[in-house]
């Protein structure tokens, strides 16, 4: 069983536990390896390293951040950032008030549906993270307008639904830069290279090698053995780091358990000397 789980959300960004729980439901399941990357924040990081405190788990700071790669929304973790760095958290503070902009124009699109809720109450099921999607798809639940996640994806949020309003995000070479200049280490989340041909894939990871990326995850909650082995001759081709994590969102995602994913997920223990390696820890 993998002990090491390099991607989780907590109820800072879309997961469903608090950093503390999460912390120590990690602690729980085994892992001594545990990174939190919650989208466009890194508030959650100072409560669960109160929490790891005195735990054999070592925790490791990172964030998962939404980008645009040749038109297509791309995610970016940073492992091991400084996150004292005020430029950093300025530009998380800006990339935060773009999702408020476009959470209030999709209620305004609901409003026009006939579906009626506020800003506040997703802001209050939001509590202090990041505001996304998941967080109006729980107020529809509780007003009833949807009986679940996923219906509330397909019917509305989602980018088929009724009210699917597109983000704007940077481009992934700025992103690779925000993360570099606050000390981490950028990597390409969840690669899925669908759509691409063998030559394409190739291409598409040389730019972002040129523009900075370090390293893919190759190890990924839902991904089948043939995902890992393309995602794994890429980082050797490339001369890429490798990580691996769950995804883990808590019970907004319950199909993903944390460590292991949909059951087989297993990080091998030499993808955290390499990260560490590469941030000089
Ligand atoms: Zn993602
Ligand atoms: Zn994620």
């Amino acid at each position: 069983m993998s002990r090491i789980d390099l991607h989780t959300h907590t109820h800072f960004s879309d997961g469903s536990f608090s950093p503390t729980a999460l912390v120590e439901l990690a602690h729980q399941q085994g892992l001594n390896i545990l990174a939190i990357t919650d989208h466009d924040t890194t508030d959650g990081l100072t409560e669960a390293m109160e929490a790891a405190q005195g735990l054999p788990l070592e925790l490791v700071p990172g964030i998962e951040l939404s980008t645009e790669f040749q038109g297509r929304e791309t995610h970016m973790l940073g492992y091991f950032i400084d996150l004292s760095d005020p430029q950093f958290q300025a530009r998380l503070e800006q990339l935060r008030a773009t999702r408020l902009d476009r959470i209030q124009h999709i209620i305004e699109r609901l409003h026009a549906l006939k579906v009626e809720i506020s800003l506040a109450e997703v802001e209050h099921v939001a509590g202090r993270g990041t505001i996304g999607r998941p967080h109006i798809a729980q107020v529809l639940i509780e007003k009833g307008y949807v009986k679940g996640m996923k219906e509330a994806f397909e019917r509305f949020l989602g980018i088929r639904g009724a009210a699917y309003v597109r983000r704007v995000v940077p481009e992934a070479a700025e992103i690779i830069t925000w993360i570099t200049e606050a000390g981490g280490i950028p990597i390409l989340a969840h690669p899925y290279w669908e759509g691409l041909n063998a030559e394409k894939t190739v291409v598409s990871c040389r730019t972002m090698v040129e523009q900075g990326l370090r390293g893919l995850e190759v190890f990924y909650g839902t991904f089948s053995a043939q995902q890992i082995s393309l995602n794994l001759h890429l980082a050797r081709q490339f001369n890429l780091l490798i990580t691996g994590g769950s995804d883990f969102h808590g019970t907004f995602k319950p199909e993903i358990s944390i460590g292991t994913g949909r059951g087989s997920l297993n990080v091998p223990s030499k993808v955290m000397d390499h990260l560490r390696q590469a941030a000089g820890r």
